[in-house]
């Protein structure tokens, strides 16, 4: 007997001797179907001495029946005068997946028959009279056929897991690739902003894309700023609290003061939020989980923030976490880099001797005036100082003499103005100050309390006592023959020098179309 490689299935060798393979110590299972004679051969009397299970069964129609119970490893079956009945078996078989070996055996068929058996799923077609040998010798081939299909299916069964495992990674990667994607775009786009607020919106923009959040707040210290944002009007009233939550975080007099002062901006709106923090009836009608992340950002020694971020839906996962780490990251980065060019540009727009905006800064300031005077027919004035024989004043007390009464003239001026007005040194001794959303009349005012404050003044050099006046040169808008701002300078410098030409220390108004002279002589 032959033990097949690869199972225990103790088939007679053809030769009679028995022989042990490697096995997975299962004998075979053999049904055979046929006529009484075919059913009493002692073939299969021999295998069933060997080990096999045997069964035996008196036609297709039998044997099919007991398939779902016992799924053999061979079938042998004998194909009577009519072919009909194994064809039926051989195309049950197939629908039923079986994967036994099928060995048929009857009279002379004639090539096309056999041919036709073998297509429909029947391993071998052995004519009668079919020694045992031969049958055995089939049998055996046809089993280690069986398991070298097995073999390879089981194989087949692997690569596809294994693919679908790849399958999965490769989602994972091209998701993961996408997410950096935006991370990237996000924090360029932070990097790109030069101000808190454009940095603010670029956050809400990018953030909502990259990681499943419903509501994110930003706070600053110094300067004390907030900004929310809900990704819907149905978790406004969470951003609400997270507003509150943190304007008491980054003032612990938040109760005290306005939104509006705290220059709160809801950016999903871009409405800005004006009116004292309301109280909150009662508790979020949101239920269920909420994930929630805080990441500190410290921006300076001084300066420091905090990002909130909370999801509605779920926990956030590690690699979410993650992504929410990176941007915090990169947000300090950024807002840490507008702090420094807000500096850098507060410092290259101030005059060094008196901390005023220095010309560059105050002709920035006349261009928005002006465009803004244009647009929406608003009126808006400048004013035009110089300080009266001064090179006297130098004479006297020498240059750094000098430098300290322009230095405490700049304070006096300063002190004069609203915080919505810009003062600026305009050049050597002479002063600009640009007073939007004001007419003559209250410019005229101001200009003459001002004259007068420095006459009155009293400068201290080193001890000393210094008097001085200014001459004070108003230009207004609108005006029909200012378009620029040259124009405007010029205008109020012809007003200024109207007043050095009739003797000084005076206020005069420049009349439209008469540049050169004065419409008000020393008030
Ligand atoms: P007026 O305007 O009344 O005609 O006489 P003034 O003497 O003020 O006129 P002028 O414009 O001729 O002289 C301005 C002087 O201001 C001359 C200059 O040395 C001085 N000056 C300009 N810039 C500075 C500065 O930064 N510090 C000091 N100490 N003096 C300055
Ligand atoms: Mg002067
Ligand atoms: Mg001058």
């Amino acid at each position: 007997m032959t033990r097949q490689a690869g199972s225990d299935r103790t088939i007679p060798a053809t030769d009679g001797a028995v022989t042990h393979h490697a096995a997975d110590d299962r004998l075979a299972c053999l049904f055979v179907a046929g006529s009484g004679a075919f059913q009493r051969k002692k073939i299969w009397t021999s295998l069933e001495e060997s080990g096999n299970s045997v069964h035996r069964f008196t036609g297709p129609v039998a044997l099919l029946s007991a398939m779902g119970s016992t799924p053999p490893d061979a079938i042998l079956c004998e194909m009577a005068a009519a072919p009909e009945p194994v064809f039926e078996l051989l195309s049950q078989l197939a629908r039923l997946e079986s994967d036994a070996c099928v060995i048929l055996i009857g009279p002379e068929i004639g090539a096309g028959q056999v041919a036709r058996c073998l297509r429909d799923g029947a391993f071998d077609y052995l004519t009668v009279p079919a020694l045992a040998p031969r049958v055995l010798d089939s049998l055996q081939r046809g089993l280690m056929n069986r398991q070298a299909f097995q073999a390879v299916r089981d194989l087949s069964g692997q690569l596809a897991q294994v693919n679908a495992t790849l399958a999965g990674e490769r989602d994972v990667l091209q998701q993961w690739n996408m997410k950096l994607s935006l991370l990237n775009h996000l924090t360029q786009a932070l990097a790109g902003s030069l101000n808190s607020e454009s940095i603010a919106r670029s956050l809400f923009n990018g953030l909502a894309g990259l990681v499943p959040v419903d509501v994110i707040g930003l706070g600053l210290s110094d300067p004390y700023r907030v900004w929310t944002w809900s990704r819907s009007t149905v978790d406004e009233f969470q951003e609400q609290r997270v507003r509150e939550h943190l304007l008491s975080r980054f003032n612990p007099n938040a109760a005290l003061i306005s939104q509006a002062d705290a220059q709160v901006l809801r950016l999903s709106t871009g409405i800005p939020v004006s009116g004292r923090p309301a109280h909150l009836p009662c508790e979020p009608t949101q239920q269920g989980a909420r994930s929630v992340m805080t990441i500190p950002l410290t921006l300076s020694p001084k300066s420091q923030g905090l990002l909130y971020v909370e999801g509605q839906q779920g926990t956030f996962s590690e690699s979410e976490l993650q992504l929410l780490s990176m941007v915090g990251t990169s947000l300090s980065l950024a807002l840490h880099n507008a702090a420094i060019h807000q500096q850098m540009h507060e410092l290259a727009s101030r005059d060094g001797l008196t901390g005023l905006l220095n010309r560059r800064a105050l002709e920035e300031v006349l261009s928005r005036e002006l465009k803004a005077c244009t647009r929406y027919h608003e009126s808006a004035c400048l004013i035009l100082a110089d300080v009266d024989y001064f090179k006297h004043v130098n004479d006297l007390f020498g240059h750094v003499g000098g430098d300290a009464v322009l230095k405490a003239m700049a304070t006096v001026m300063q002190q004069a103005v609203r915080d919505t007005d810009s003062v600026g040194r305009y050049g050597g001794e002479e002063f600009g100050i640009v007073l939007p959303h004001t007419d003559l009349d209250r410019a005229a005012v101001l200009a003459e309390r001002l004259r007068d404050q420095i006459e009155c003044h009293e400068f201290d050099v080193d001890g000393e006592r210094v008097r001085i006046t200014v001459s004070v040169g108003i230009a207004q808008l609108p005006d029909r023959t200012i378009r620029t701002v040259p124009q405007w300078m010029a205008a109020a410098d012809a007003a200024l020098y109207a007043v050095k030409g009739g003797g000084r220390n005076g206020v005069v108004i420049h009349t439209p179309g008469r540049s050169s002279l004065v419409a008000s002589a020393t008030v």
